[in-house]
């Protein structure tokens, strides 16, 4: 059985990065950058006053007795390129241009105005209230790298630079196939010893949140030919294929047999985690563009579908998407009591964290849903390790 760490290197070495192609900045949101952009503009892009005031020269604002008369206005818009004389003031407001000559302006709080005149309450120095050009960003100066989320900043950055597109990795097209005999989708009467397909939709929600909104679902029974039929069918339009239970060996599981009849032989199944042991990964050729499907067999349990998509499928993913950073974010926490793995894997329990202590689910077990949906991190726990309330562990942090 390989370990998660050989398990990850092994399947992402089969994945590629998908195509680049501009997107308009509002859809790009949750993408990544396909490139390096520069800013072409500086940002402040001129010297601009910080605040609704007057603009004029620090030297001017030390006697509180002279008068400086107010020779123009400027608010923010069109520069009237006006220029502030020695011993003189310009009316100015936030955002506006500064006037050649001016370096400070002094806030309307801090003058004595009388008539078209001020007299200045409290000294400025060279600078003040005033945004410098290109203190932020400098025109030349990478403003976004290659592999970066678009987050809302982002966003507004590049509309800041006058961009209407952004040019990102296209994410993979994906398919959830939901395999067992048991299962009803949620909306339609169920039988004795059925259950609702809760995996489809959780599945999709979880590549909803990582910048894949659309992704198609398909259920199929546990017979072999159905799931191989199923199989064949998503692998024409989709990249990558994640299914749900039938991975383990059981006589109703019938994704290897599926596999094996299109002639696919998995590039690992069985990893050391818990929960999620029977995961399981696969790619082939689509015979059309020669181009890689890749499968991944997720445990059919709840929990282990969760965890293992989050541990496996996340980074294949982002890889595809062209995120530079693949990992969980994780921090250090406390547990709130003492946790031990007698187990012979290493276990990721479900929990919560508040103010740098992780406190565990209440059930541990990979059928445990309501638990999951209670929990937005994961503690990892080597076998045989055991923490105290003392101790420090590394938690994953989920969305
Ligand atoms: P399997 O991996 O197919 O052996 O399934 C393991 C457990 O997960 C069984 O209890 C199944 O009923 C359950 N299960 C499988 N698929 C789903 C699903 N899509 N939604 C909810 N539970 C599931
Ligand atoms: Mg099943």
């Amino acid at each position: 059985m390989l370990t998660e760490s050989e398990a990850l290197t092994r399947l992402l070495s089969h994945i590629q990065r998908g195509q680049a192609g501009p997107l308009p900045l509002l859809q790009a949101l949750g993408h990544y950058a396909a490139a390096d952009l520069a800013a072409t503009l500086a940002l402040p892009r001129f010297h601009n006053s910080m605040m609704d005031g007057y603009a004029l020269r620090a030297d001017d604002s030390t006697d509180p007795n002279r008068p400086l008369p107010i020779i123009g206005t400027q608010p923010a818009g069109a520069d009237q390129h006006l220029t502030c004389p020695p011993r003189a003031a310009v009316r100015i407001f936030t955002g506006a241009p500064m006037p050649r000559g001016a370096d400070a302006v002094i806030m309307q709080e801090d003058v004595v105005r009388e008539g078209d005149a001020i007299r200045c309450q409290e000294p400025v120095s060279v600078g003040e209230h005033v945004r410098r050009a290109g203190a932020d960003l400098c025109p030349g100066q990478i403003m976004l790298r290659q592999g970066a989320k678009i987050t809302a900043g982002a966003v507004g950055l590049l509309a800041s630079q006058g961009l209407r597109e952004v040019p990102v990795i296209r994410p993979p097209r994906v398919a959830v196939l939901s395999t067992g005999d048991e299962l009803v989708p949620p909306g339609q009467p169920l039988e004795d010893g059925q259950i609702y397909n809760s995996n489809g939709p959780m599945l999709q929600a979880l590549l909803v949140k990582l910048g894949i909104p659309e992704s198609s679902t398909r259920h199929s029974h546990d017979a072999v030919d159905a799931t191989t039929r199923a199989l064949r069918e998503l692998s024409h339009q989709h990249d990558i294929i994640l299914i749900s239970g039938g991975v383990s060996v059981g006589d109703h599981d019938p994704i290897k047999p599926a596999l094996a009849q299109l002639g696919i032989s998995p590039e690992l199944w069985r990893v050391k985690v818990k929960p999620g042991k029977p995961f399981l990964f696969a790619q082939t050729q689509r015979p059309e563009d020669g181009r890689p499907v890749s499968f991944f067999g997720l445990p059919g349990n709840p929990v282990s579908a969760y965890v293992t998509f989050q541990l496996f499928v996340r980074p294949a993913l982002l890889r595809w998407m062209g995120a530079s950073d693949i990992s969980l974010p994780s921090l250090l926490a406390h547990p709130a009591t003492p946790l031990t793995n007698e187990g012979d894997r290493p276990h990721y329990l479900r929990g919560n964290l508040r103010d740098g202590v992780f406190f565990p689910a209440a059930l541990q077990q990979s059928h445990a849903l309501y638990a999951l949906s209670q929990s937005h991190a994961l503690l990892k726990l080597e076998p045989g390790q055991q923490i105290t309330p003392d101790q420090q562990a590394r938690v994953l942090t989920l969305d």
